[in-house]
């Protein structure tokens, strides 16, 4: 369908500033050695550690996109502890995390939150990465299209066709995160052909089509090309395998690899 992939690193709460500098360097040699045509590349480091970021991305125009992992979706006021989408964008950031598994389970951000949250980040100019995934328990329960169905429509409701270029999908199996078992290459693709089917019902098959699913969970250099080999499966967001600059790189590369 001619989308480039998406190789997103989502470092959670780990790197203090001086600890994002080094590992920003470290990436952007390794992955200047790359050709990066068809495969971009999205690092989401804590708040505190984007501003540092942004300026070595800039300053030695680095082939990275800078992402945030949360954002509030009130524009201003006495909301203590927020940072808003204006200030993010203030900052160059492209790309938002919105709904992350541990922010729905730890953080109590449920299907509206998100869709707000969605809608803010898009209004602002950049794009929402939006996280769905079901438990193991749902799995086990038989309720996994059920939930991804859920999330999906409540997230990108009210939301128009042509926002489409400012949506990324992410499939993230709660089960598969953090724990080292990820999903067969099968379970990403059948997962993600019913995201797009059920994005299609929204917001048209043509927005659907253009819009880049990624498969996120326990994803290493050793399984990231078989993850990608699904036709609908357009990228990868990488939480632990994102905090090692030559780990990280290796998964760029396998992206290469299969994106040419
Ligand atoms: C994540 O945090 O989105 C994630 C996929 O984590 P991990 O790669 O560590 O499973």
């Amino acid at each position: 369908m001619g989308r480039n992939a998406l190789i997103a690193g989502n470092w959670k709460l780990n790197l203090d500033h001086h600890e994002a500098l080094h590992l920003i360097r470290d990436l952007g040699l390794r992955l200047n050695q790359l050709e990066l045509s068809k495969v971009e590349v999205a690092v989401h480091p804590p708040f505190t550690d984007l501003r540092t970021v942004q300026t070595i991305v800039e300053g030695d125009k680095l082939p990275i996109s800078l992402g945030a992992q949360h954002v509030s979706h009130h524009a201003k006021g006495a909301y203590t502890g927020e940072v808003s989408t204006t200030m993010l964008a203030k900052l160059k950031t492209q790309y938002v995390l919105v709904g992350h598994s541990e922010r729905r389970a730890l953080f109590g951000m449920d299907d509206q939150l998100v869709q707000q949250t969605a809608a803010a980040v898009i209004a602002e100019g950049m794009s929402a990465v939006i996280c769905v995934g079901e438990s193991a328990e749902e799995r086990e329960a038989g309720e996994m299209t059920a939930v991804l169905e859920r999330q999906t429509l409540a997230a990108v409701r009210g939301l128009p066709a042509t926002a489409a270029d400012a949506i990324v999908l992410a499939y993230e199996p709660v089960w598969a995160i953090g724990t080292g078992q990820a999903a067969t290459a099968e379970d990403a693709q059948h997962a993600a052909s019913f995201l797009r089917e059920t994005l299609s019902s929204s917001l048209g098959k043509a927005a659907a089509d253009s819009i880049r699913i990624l498969y996120g969970g326990s994803v290493q250099p050793q399984n990231t090309e078989e993850l990608l080999g699904g036709p609908d499966v357009d990228g990868v967001l990488v939480g632990g395998a994102s905090l090692n600059g030559a780990t990280f790189a290796e998964i760029v590369a396998a992206a290469v690899r299969c994106y040419g």
